[in-house]
């Protein structure tokens, strides 16, 4: 578990700074990014940082303070942010909601800040409250995109986080996703691809509603966790995966598990990955540039055996459903399929294929009587309303006529296996409604839309 933002710096720590930092590695949290927010609590974070390994830190000067700022501050900001503990530059950005310095000043240290993080390569911690506009013209025209960073403990809205993902950004969230009253703020963190989502306390405030009233520390991060894991209908190991590859690719820090997964667990089902190969090339698939999903690495070095997968699933009644998926077409190893798909309905399990549907065209014969009996689901992607949108989005091996090969493989999967369903991705220039009439009343089967990345 991973606290992307805390302040055990600030002055409300320091009677029992040490008892604090014991509990949060007693309660499992592995690493914390501790931000600075003036010049002194700058260089506490980076003493702390010193002293315990898994605790990193940010420098720089927040809205509230930067009408204190003098040449000499940037000075001390410069040589902090050059130690390589320092990961980030912030917390930086525009509050209107407080003013607490001129808005003028404001702005203008926020680029300051920026064009320092800029010059030493280090990522940004924005801190953004009533000042949508003006925070996004500042990252925009200061081509934030090329180093990156975090919004920190988000408040905005969808628009807002993607207008930031846009730019390279992560969202963060903290302890008000869990307030009763914040449906609007849960409704974002659904929204958010899990490839861009952090979590952190903000400590010692806003601490989470189990806590509400006290002071928030690091251990608590747990809470938003649990939160974030229910709003995308994720386990909690499935969000601490995810923040860990997150935190890894921003900063830098911490370990990732870099090897290529063939079996990979998602809330309580075991996805199998059994070929990078694929008939489609769709724009969006990310299996050559970054084959990373949930937080796993799905890049092959050599194709399982079946015998391999079978060792690695085990007793197959541990999980809800066994899914071919991965970051390839299966059934272009079909007799993987049915030699796996066979002993795992043996030993009890369930199966569920996710496919492309060229499977007749890939085999050249008709596969699905084979897999009756073997799949009990099957998630075939038409991904287009007609066959021009499909060619131009999926750039498929078998060229013109493969839409049609699709629907007619839906058609002939009907016959065979007891649940189909045709999927499409939630790109923008699918037509939405369209596939759902083609899928309901054209196929007679279930539509579903996947969000791009995005689970739950
Ligand atoms: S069908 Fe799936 S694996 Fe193949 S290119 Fe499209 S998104 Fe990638």
């Amino acid at each position: 578990m991973i606290d992307t933002h805390a302040h055990l710096e600030m002055p409300q720590f320091d009677g029992d700074r040490d008892e604090v930092i014991k509990r949060t590695v007693e309660s499992g949290i592995s690493l914390i990014i501790d931000v600075g927010s003036d010049l002194k609590g700058s260089r506490t974070a980076l003493e702390l940082a010193r002293r315990y390994d898994f605790i990193y830190a940010s420098a720089g000067i927040h809205p509230h303070e930067v009408k204190e700022i003098t040449t000499d501050t940037y000075k001390e900001i410069i040589k902090l942010i050059t130690d390589p503990k320092v990961v980030a530059v912030g917390e930086i950005g525009l509050d209107y909601y407080k003013d607490y310095s001129p808005r003028d000043i404001q702005q203008r240290e926020f680029i300051n800040q920026i064009r320092i993080a800029k010059e030493f390569k280090k990522p940004v911690i924005v801190h953004s409250r009533d000042a949508r506009e003006d925070t996004l013209k500042i990252l925009k025209d200061e081509k934030v995109s090329e180093i990156g960073g975090i919004m920190h403990c988000f408040s905005g809205d969808e628009e807002m986080a993607r207008r930031c993902m846009d730019m390279g950004f992560y969202i963060s969230f903290a302890g008000p996703i869990t307030y009763p009253n914040a449906d609007k703020l849960r409704k974002v963190v659904k929204s958010i691809p899990t490839n861009r989502l952090l979590i952190e306390t903000d400590c010692p405030y806003l601490a989470p509603q189990q806590m509400r009233g006290k002071r928030n520390e690091p251990a608590y991060v747990r809470h938003v966790a649990e939160k974030v894991a229910e709003v995308k209908g994720l386990t909690v190991e499935d969000i601490e995966r995810v923040i860990r590859l997150n935190v890894h690719n921003l900063f830098g820090i911490g370990d990732v598990n870099e090897i290529g997964r063939v079996t990979y667990k998602i809330r309580n089902s075991l996805y199998l990955n059994i070929t990078n190969r694929c008939t489609n090339e769709c724009y969006f698939c990310a299996r050559t540039t970054d084959p990373w999903v949930q937080g796993y690495n799905l890049r092959l070095e050599d194709e399982p055996l079946s015998e391999d997968i079978l060792k690695e699933i085990g007793d197959p009644k541990r999980y809800d459903e066994i899914v071919f998926c991965g970051y390839g077409e299966p059934t272009l190893r079909l007799n993987v399929i049915e030699e796996v798909s066979k002993k795992v309905k043996e030993m009890g399990g369930k199966i569920r294929l996710n496919t492309n549907g060229h499977g007749n065209l890939i085999n050249k014969r008709n596969i699905l009587p084979e897999l009756k009996g073997l799949v009990d689901t099957i998630s075939v992607s038409i991904d287009a309303e007609d066959s021009e949108k499909y060619n131009k989005i999926c750039h498929p091996v078998f060229k013109n006529g493969t839409y049609e090969a699709v629907k007619e493989f839906i058609m002939e999967a009907k016959k065979y296996i007891s649940e189909v369903i045709a999927t499409i991705v939630d790109v923008p220039e699918v037509d939405e409604e369209k596939c759902k009439e083609i899928a309901e009343k054209e196929l007679g089967v279930k539509f579903r839309e996947r969000r791009y990345n995005v689970v739950g």
